[in-house]
């Protein structure tokens, strides 16, 4: 697998939230999109996940334009949104119908996503008094439930209480065994937690493309050390 991402750039009005910014990604990479606060990750983010549309560029998977059909692309933005009356395995029957999946197929996966989050427990459990941890791992199930190709992650853990963090890096980790996964954060620490890959975004460009282990070797005077902080 290769995702190919071709010089985007995305304007609001005034502002270039994302500009001539290019990237690739190959199978079971773990690569984390860092940048400070208003970098442009969630725009680009979301151009990825064809949520938005770039003024310029493109995103190719193999070569192809990504159809939203064959749900290639799992998301999970930063704040995930269920209705808060549904149980955890009412919100994924419902999102798998929605999308198109077949109630067998659901019935059949649903229970297995819900083990491999965590939830197990919670599958008859109202989505409304779920913890925010607790609900990063149902939009982790939600995304899963489509077998994407590639799963990227809008700061999954920058809102959660030490508690719910260390529940989904360690869940990310789990995933990662046989996922290719994007991760965007604004904190270094999280991405080297379980990325092995940095892509450092600032003011909407491509400020650093770095291994872990060519980062280690860097001075903490280096761009990636000045963009972004090591905790939170
Ligand atoms: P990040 O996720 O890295 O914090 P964003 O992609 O959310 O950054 O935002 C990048 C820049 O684009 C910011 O300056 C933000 O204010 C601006 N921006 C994002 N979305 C919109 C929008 N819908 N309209 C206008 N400006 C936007
Ligand atoms: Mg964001």
């Amino acid at each position: 697998m290769r995702l190919e991402i071709n010089n985007i750039t995305k304007r609001f009005k005034h502002k270039t939230a994302v500009h001539h910014f290019s990237m690739e990604m190959y199978s079971n990479e773990c690569v984390g999109l860092i940048g400070p606060n208003g970098a442009g990750k969630s725009t680009l983010i979301q151009i990825i996940a064809d949520i938005l549309n770039a003024d310029e560029g493109n995103i190719l998977l193999d070569g192809k334009k990504i159809s939203t059909k064959k749900n290639q692309i799992g998301y999970l933005p930063q704040y995930p949104n269920f209705f808060s009356w549904m149980t955890a395995y009412e919100t994924l029957l419902f999102m798998g119908t929605l999308s198109g999946i077949a109630k067998n197929i659901l019935q059949q996966d649903i229970p297995l996503i819900l083990e491999k989050v965590g939830l197990a427990n919670e599958s008859q459990t109202k989505v409304g008094i779920f913890s925010g941890g607790m609900k990063q791992r149902l939009g982790i199930a939600q995304a899963l439930l489509h077998k994407p190709t590639i799963i990227i992650m809008d700061e999954p853990v920058s809102a959660l209480d030490p508690i719910g963090r260390r529940e989904v890096l360690n869940l990310m980790k789990e995933i990662k065994k046989d996922t290719t996964i994007l991760l965007s954060t604004h904190i270094l620490g999280d991405a080297e937690e379980i990325c092995e890959r940095f892509v450092v975004i600032k003011n909407g460009q491509k400020i650093e493309d770095a291994t872990k282990s060519d980062l280690l070797n860097r001075n903490q005077e280096s761009a990636i050390y000045i963009a972004i902080p090591k905790e939170n």
